[in-house]
């Protein structure tokens, strides 16, 4: 017997036929001996009607906690609508909101981003546990919290990803389903590119970065809670069948991808190219990638400043690229010279905090000042930072760096 967590988006319980629609889709799960466990969005876009209601009948005034509390009727709503569908279908089914005692997504008080309370999750989750095992199932209010004192909190726009996945993790189940309104992920969106392909499959890795530079289709923090044992699956709600294939979502490859910090085992070579005014000629960068491909020489990073670009390659590789550049160097007209630095020491940092947390490089390269190690170069996206320090540094950094993520 398998357990799957199936989680509807807006659309796809986007008005009573769709709810109707999915009601059964879950309801032939179960009939095929599994147990299920639903987690709803609010219906369409009530989550937007709702916020664009309060701002215009109460403006500035209103507090965090009233808009928690009045975005929260949107999943309170399509959870109950939810479960009575699949109850009308004959099967039995109980909504569980933060007002009920089974309640399990357990958070701390911040009511529009909160952040989740895991241990406590995971104990509260073996009253849905009980619920299963009675044959029911329970419809979940997705993106909604407890807070400490009893309130309802929110888990930010999109949040209902996130509780799919955490509550998939907490209950060992073996799937997580999210039915949306594409037919999985794509080579990019295709509400914006017609053309865009569906993906088979894509890494946890992959999806992350994705998401996190804005890709709607999961929230970024969701794969926080995916286990490399549990399946996933993003699929198309028009179906109507759980089963579709849509685009499985496969990983993580390792415990520390999604958080963590690393050293590269060999030294970083640093070849710089100056020229002035470089950043105003239109393809360098092909060139220099160029150059360094056609000798398979593997490129870690590349940063660019006003007069000059800095490629990063194995140490093991760096005469042969020096080499390589020179005669691109020598070839063309903007760029002057180049040199070979000393060996440095790669260390990434990849959290998902990087977009959101203010001050995290500042975080992590103050316990490297205090011990005087100096950084030759920094390269930071959103999702990850890399910090080449001395090689003789490298170990030393590291931990540093790791005694902050403690
Ligand atoms: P739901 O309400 O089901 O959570 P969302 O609107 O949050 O759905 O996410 C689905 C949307 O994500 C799609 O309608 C699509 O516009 C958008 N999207 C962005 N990037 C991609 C992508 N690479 N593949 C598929 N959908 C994408
Ligand atoms: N209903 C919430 C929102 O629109 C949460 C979600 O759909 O994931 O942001
Ligand atoms: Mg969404």
């Amino acid at each position: 017997m398998d357990l799957l967590v199936a989680k509807f988006g807006g659309t796809s319980v986007g008005d009573g036929s769709r709810i109707k629609k999915a009601a059964q889709s879950v309801v032939n799960e179960y009939m095929k001996g599994n147990q299920i466990v639903v987690v709803v969005s609010a219906v369409n876009k009530s989550t937007d009607d709702l916020i664009g209601l309060s701002d215009e009948a109460v403006g500035e005034g209103l507090t965090d906690r009233q808009r928690a509390e009045i975005v929260a009727m949107g999943e309170l709503t399509s959870a109950r609508l939810f479960s009575a569908a699949v109850e009308s279908l004959g099967v039995k089914s109980e909504y569980i909101d933060p007002y009920n005692d089974l309640w399990p997504v357990i958070t701390d008080s911040d009511p529009l981003e909160a952040k989740i309370d895991f241990k406590s999750t995971d104990v509260k989750m073996q009253g849905i546990k009980t619920l299963l095992n009675q044959g029911i199932i329970p419809v979940i209010c997705g993106f909604l919290g407890k807070g400490p004192r009893g309130e309802i909190t929110t888990l930010g726009r999109g949040g209902s990803d996130v509780s799919a996945f955490l509550i998939g993790h907490c209950l060992d189940a073996s799937e997580v389903v999210i039915v949306t309104d594409v037919e999985g992920v794509m080579s990019t969106d295709p509400n914006k590119i017609e053309s865009a392909k569906l993906l088979d499959e894509i890494t946890v890795e992959e999806m992350r970065d994705l998401a996190t530079h804005g890709a709607q289709v999961l929230h970024p923090r969701a794969l926080t809670y995916k286990d490399p044992v549990i399946s996933a699956k993003i699929i198309n709600f028009e179906h109507g069948d759980l089963s579709s294939k849509g685009t499985r979502i496969i990983g993580p490859h390792s415990d520390d991808v999604l958080k963590g910090v690393s050293l590269y085992k060999n030294p970083i070579s640093l070849i710089a190219v100056v020229g002035e005014a470089m950043l105003k000629k239109s393809g360098l960068f092909a060139g220099l990638s160029g150059c360094l491909a056609k000798e398979k020489i593997n490129i870690f990073g590349i940063s660019a400043a006003q007069n000059s670009m800095s490629a990063f390659v194995d140490k093991a590789d760096s005469n042969k690229a020096y080499h390589l550049l020179h005669q691109f160097v020598v070839e063309t007209d903007v760029l002057s010279s180049l040199s070979l630095g000393s060996d440095t020491a790669m260390i990434t940092f990849v959290s998902p905090d990087i977009i959101e947390k203010p001050g995290i490089i500042s975080d992590i390269t103050e316990p490297l000042r205090k011990n005087d190690i100096n950084i030759v170069e920094i390269i930071s996206s959103q999702t990850a930072i890399v910090l080449f320090v001395d090689w003789k540094d490298g170990e030393k950094a590291r931990d540093l760096i790791n005694e902050v993520l403690k």
